[in-house]
């Protein structure tokens, strides 16, 4: 009923909606039923990549557009933030939400938002330093590469092919973590370009034969290639298990693994550090990107079959981490354009999620480089005839590409010359890592240690909650530096206090049972308000304290206000809607519990749970005094709702006879 004042007085015609949906059954039918429906009556198949077990849908045949499968799905899914993807004129696969994959259109989208940010270089250069800072905090980085040993390579014995050599090499990283991989190097003399090859999620990882003739062939011609394993695949699987690749950890470390070759490559005497790349393809690609964002010591590089403004890599090591989120919002393609006007090729194909390249991610690169009068530095290959791999047409763009900007030889590229090798070869510690050094790690647990997820966790949102303690005190206008300050710093050790008991005081530590007043089954969120309500009084007291020391009464107000949405002034109005010639005596009753509710109100975290449950207390009180003092709450109530149906209908009927 409450909850009803705050509908009505927003929408002031959700009466009639909401007595037309009282139903009793509402016409619930199981999700799985419902879309078998709608594939006999659109006759389409549906695929599922989403569990529909235990879902039910809410006027189920109601939702479904006799006109439109697409419509009839949208309305269904939905409800369970399911979506759809159509594979061919008959099929469907029914899909989970995926925060990293959007549909090319909305990446058209995006790049033109973009666009619209940098009108000219000057702009751009803005952008650019603040979107390479931003990804790097977002992917804590920095604190991650702190935590390295910098302890010496291991390098096994070198093995010589016909012009070229491979030697395989462990560093550790982390203490006890070591990444593994293998040296392509040119049996040339002097200094090498080097490449830096991150592995993407091919059939056979690193020891894939695309792979292997790739980087035999790149060393022949005079390129160091360094090939290396991805996190919890290889011989990093023997280390943490392959499921360690399927967490966010896996973007971190095999960015520190990249970055850490990197320092290695660059301390021997055989590399030139003037001639630096990364190419990989698919996951690799991703990695093309991100290295480039965070090291400026590369100065070329191949982002292969990958860079889209609509899908930012599917898996954790890709897309774990929240950098997408830089700068209120970015994709591969602009954080590529951050390596402007270094050469660059974007090769892409007509099978994948870079089909859209040529129309959409090349251009947008080709503005950038343009700001630079640099255009001649970027090119794409885009092979329309051919799909998702590393196939000979790529490699044979990767080596185009790397020939004439780091002077290879192309005499020597010929890749039948390249000797593959078996898996075993490539192996740093023996086959299943049985020659790992003791001190070796055995346990992801000990990763997830050293990267301080928790803690991480909390620094975010410690940065969060600042924010929102910025924005209060920036609305109140001070003009006062330091008062400023002070008033920020009470606001934010407040607002970590309630968010640290409310971490630590879950509603499961309130046994369930009934509410003594009502009889009813607690809540979680009265659990939550119990439990949440047991927080030392000093918490309210500094911050009433703190504020009321820098602040006139009104801007304390203000800052309850914004502490709880103005929850205050919204509950008000609509007593005053419902209730009709309010008394003064009876207005003084309101607002003083009102402001009793909103000074509770703010040593509670959740907006839509616990705040909202105190308001209720005190909104309760009121409705109470009403009935004791001569009003009937429920009456006033009945004619309110009637008064609003009656408005409603008369300005349909106005409406109507207007038309006529
Ligand atoms: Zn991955």
């Amino acid at each position: 009923m409450k909850k009803l004042i705050l509908s009505l007085i927003i929408i002031g015609c959700s009466l009639s909606a909401s007595n037309a949906q009282t139903y009793e059954t509402q016409f619930v039918k199981p999700l799985g039923q419902v879309l078998r429906e709608i594939g006999t009556r659109f006759n389409i198949k549906l695929k599922y990549d989403a569990d529909t077990t235990g879902k039910v849908v809410p006027f189920a045949d109601f939702r479904i557009r006799p006109y439109s499968v697409e419509e009839s799905l949208t309305n269904v899914l939905s409800l369970f933030d399911y979506k759809f993807a159509k594979q061919d004129e008959k099929t469907y696969k029914i899909k989970a939400y995926e925060y990293p994959r959007r549909v090319s259109e909305d990446g058209k989208k995006l790049l033109a938002y973009l666009n619209g940010l940098y009108p000219d270089s000057a702009a751009w250069s803005t952008r650019r330093v603040a979107l390479r800072k931003e990804f790097r905090q977002l992917l804590q980085i920095d604190s991650v590469l702190a935590k390295r040993v910098h302890s010496k390579s291991i390098l096994s014995k070198i093995r010589s092919y016909d012009g070229y050599s491979v030697q395989n090499f462990a560093i550790e990283t982390l203490p006890g973590l070591y990444v593994c991989g293998s040296i392509y190097n040119p049996l040339t003399k002097g200094k090498h370009a080097l490449i830096l090859c991150p592995n993407g999620h091919w059939g056979g990882g690193r020891y894939n034969k695309d792979e292997q003739t790739r980087f035999g062939t790149l060393a022949r011609m005079g390129a160091t290639c360094v090939s290396y394993d991805l996190f919890g695949w290889g011989e990093s699987e023997y280390q943490v298990t392959s499921a360690a690749h399927r967490t966010t950890a896996a973007e971190q470390i095999q960015l520190m693994n990249g970055l850490t070759i990197l320092d290695y490559m660059l301390t021997r005497k055989d590399i030139d550090p003037k001639r630096v790349a990364t190419n990989g393809g698919s996951g690799g690609g991703t990695q093309v990107v991100q290295l480039s964002v965070l090291d400026d010591r590369f100065t070329a590089a191949c982002p292969t079959v990958n860079l889209a403004s609509h899908f930012d890599g599917g898996c954790p090591c890709e897309s774990g981490m929240p950098t997408m989120l830089a700068c209120g919002g970015t994709c591969n393609p602009e954080l590529m354009a951050t390596f402007a006007p270094k050469p660059v090729r974007v090769i892409s194909d007509g099978g994948d999620w870079t089909a859209s390249v040529p129309e959409l991610e090349f251009p947008y690169l080709q503005r950038i480089w343009n700001f630079y009068k640099a255009d001649s530095k970027l090119t794409n290959v885009h092979l329309l005839a051919e799909k998702h791999d590393f196939g000979a047409n790529k490699r044979k763009a990767v080596y185009e590409f790397f020939i004439p900007t780091f002077g290879l030889d192309a005499s020597k590229l010929d890749e039948s010359k390249v000797t593959i090798e078996p898996e075993i070869a490539m192996h740093s510690f023996g086959e299943k890592g049985e020659k790992m050094p003791t001190s070796a790690i055995r346990d992801f647990a000990q990763v997830e240690k050293y990267l301080n997820k928790k803690a991480d966790a909390k620094a975010h949102s410690d940065m969060d909650l600042e924010k929102r303690a910025q924005s209060f005190v920036d609305s109140l206008k001070l003009n006062d530096k330091e008062k400023e300050i002070r008033v920020k710093a009470v606001i934010t050790t407040h607002m970590k206090a309630v968010r640290d008991w409310h971490n630590d005081h879950p509603f499961s530590i309130v046994p369930k049972g009934i509410n003594p007043r009502t009889a009813e089954v607690m809540t979680d969120v009265h659990r939550d308000v119990i439990a949440c309500s047991t927080k030392p009084k000093s918490v309210h007291e500094n911050l009433m304290t703190g504020l009321h020391k820098d602040l006139t009464e009104e801007q304390v107000e203000k800052v309850l206000d914004l502490y709880t949405i103005g929850k205050f002034q919204f509950t008000l109005k609509g007593f005053k809607a419902i209730v009709p010639n309010m008394t003064e005596k009876e207005e003084v009753y309101v607002v003083s519990q009102l402001r009793q509710a909103r000074e509770e109100a703010v040593d509670y975290k959740t907006m839509k749970g616990e705040i909202s449950a105190i308001f209720e207390i005190y909104k309760d009180k009121c409705e109470k005094y009403f009935n004791e003092n001569g009003r009937s709450w429920k009456q006033m109530y009945k004619d309110f709702t009637a008064k609003i149906k009656a408005e409603k209908e008369a300005k349909k009927k106005a409406e109507t006879e207007v038309k006529k």
